[in-house]
């Protein structure tokens, strides 16, 4: 076990998730993520909710590549929880 491995904190791992579902980050930024995830509940719910809009997304076969409006709502959304748990 690495402990210089310099694990994500719960906000970049929430702001982030969408990068790890699609697979577009550096590996060792994916590791960080994936470290969070694996002893962090609350930042685990929000990936589970994450992916299924994404499936939700793929299954509705929506026009638009990005759906920009959802994806946005969302991290509204992640970013109010963020302030209720630091609070
Ligand atoms: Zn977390």
């Amino acid at each position: 076990m690495s402990e210089q491995l310099n694990e994500a904190d719960c906000s970049e791992a929430l702001h982030r998730v969408f990068e790890y579902l699609d697979g577009e980050m550096e590996p060792a930024d994916q590791g960080k993520i994936a470290a969070h995830l694996a002893h962090c509940v609350e930042c685990l719910r929000q990936y589970d909710v994450d992916t299924m809009v994404k499936a939700m997304v793929k299954r509705s076969c929506a026009p638009e590549p990005a759906p920009a409006r959802l994806r946005m709502m969302v991290v509204q959304s992640i970013t109010s929880v963020e302030i209720r748990y630091t609070d």
